[in-house]
């Protein structure tokens, strides 16, 4: 997958932010304070490989703003995760976490590897080595991380034993934990099940009924493969799905149960006997009322946006549409539901783990889904109403309520 060079991936956000900024009439002061990340760490991260050699990583910790409670954020481990991206994605933490509502600020950690060439035993050694180096900048009331791409409830697990280890047993300095070890049921699902709260909503706004959407997902990670099957569930019609390594494509609609046995067998979705075999580019350009990026940023870019023949872009994945492109869907009436939106889920859910923990307090499932998709509708007709109100995209009404909650916030403690 190519991500087209241009402007960094914090600055992209950045359009986004000084769109809300300029309508919410901050000034130079308030929007540098609004804009700047309070405090970043980068850290050597040396590892022993199964090999015997050291091999020295680098990692992030970038906590971008705490007005409106303790850092939150997961950790990302990929080979793209540079000081740009993770500085993005921590900005996209603290417009989420207030646009939704919950009492937290924004932060997002990343190690630059590649977990797929590594074994077990040598992300066990980096994720504690990791830990060890961001250990200060963390506490249950000032930085919480959690699961990203490349890291999962097992990572999580890693992360809160080295944490303990240094401070005695402390369950809630990390979300995304297993089950078992103080995670909350629900938490591995939670993106995709709001991912999917989105779609609903929208679907029922557009007067079509959920049985009609056809939807085509790209990344069949986490978030991707939740989609998938949740979207069957709720009786979408999923025509498509890629990974890393290529994509399959059935018009009919693709068994996704089948497609799960066949992926968790084969390590990839490429193979799956019973849908046409696509790139991921050409995956993107099929028609569909929804299109699910659910991977990495920057994939509808000013190159390939005019091929997109999606109804509605639904942003699962993390700043997926650049803001050139953003613009020409908007100009082509396709309507995009922002990333701060769309994928909320994942850190409520954490909000209800990290909760739980604290109060030794255990939730069934159904309380966390009902929990989850009331605050996922509610925060779906506050962006629609203020879209509606102010004749603006869903997006920019997303950054708009986001941005000014933490600027509101700002003022009440003081801080401008
Ligand atoms: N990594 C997820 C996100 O981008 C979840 C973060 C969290 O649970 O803290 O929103």
């Amino acid at each position: 997958m190519t991500v087209p060079s241009g402007a960094g991936a914090y600055e992209s956000v950045n359009v986004f932010f000084d769109r809300a900024a300029d309508r919410l009439g901050l000034d130079d002061g308030e929007r540098e304070l609004l804009r700047r990340p309070w405090r970043e760490l980068e850290v050597s991260v040396p590892v022993r490989m199964d090999d015997g050699r050291i091999q020295v990583f680098t990692g992030y910790r970038i906590q971008h703003n705490g007005v409106r409670g303790p850092y939150k954020g997961g950790v990302r481990y990929h080979p793209l995760a540079d000081r740009d991206e993770v500085r993005a994605l921590a900005s996209l933490m603290t417009w989420k976490t207030a646009l939704v509502d919950i009492p937290f600020g924004g932060a997002k950690g990343g190690v630059e590897c590649d977990p797929r060439l590594m074994s077990t035993g040598e992300l066990n050694r980096l994720t504690r080595r990791y830990v060890m180096n961001i250990e200060h900048l963390l506490d249950v009331n000032r930085d919480i991380p959690a699961p990203d791409m490349g890291t999962n409830a097992q990572t999580m697990a890693w992360m809160m034993d080295a944490y303990s280890q240094i401070h005695g047993y402390t369950l809630a300095i990390v979300t995304g934990k297993p089950v078992e070890l103080g995670g909350s049921a629900g938490r591995e699902s939670a993106t995709g099940r709001g991912v999917v709260t989105v779609m609903l909503a929208a679907a029922r706004e557009a007067g079509t009924g959920a049985g009609r959407g056809s939807v085509i997902i790209q990344g069949f990670g986490n978030v991707g493969s939740w989609t998938a099957r949740i979207a069957a569930d709720a009786g979408f019609k999923v025509v498509g799905v890629s990974d890393v390594d290529g994509g399959v494509y059935r018009p009919d609609g693709i068994d996704v149960e089948s497609l799960l046995a066949h992926s968790h067998e084969a390590g990839t979705v490429v193979g799956f006997p019973d849908a046409d075999s696509v790139s991921n580019e050409e995956l993107i350009e099929q028609p569909c009322d929804f299109l699910v990026p659910a991977a990495v940023g920057g994939v509808i870019h000013a190159g390939n946006v005019s091929n997109v023949r999606a109804g509605t872009v639904v942003e699962a994945a993390n700043h997926p549409v650049t803001p050139e492109a953003d613009d020409v869907l908007n100009d082509r009436g396709v309507r995009v539901l922002p990333d701060i939106l769309v994928n909320a889920g994942g850190v409520i859910v954490s909000y209800f783990e990290w909760s739980q923990n604290l109060y030794q307090a255990h939730w069934d499932e159904r309380r966390v889904n009902v929990e989850l998709t009331k605050i996922m509708r509610r925060a779906y007709e506050k962006v629609s109403a203020a879209a509606k109100d102010q004749g603006i995209t869903y997006r920019e009404a997303a950054f708009l309520l986001g941005v000014g909650s933490v600027a509101h916030v700002a003022r009440i403690r003081g801080f401008i």
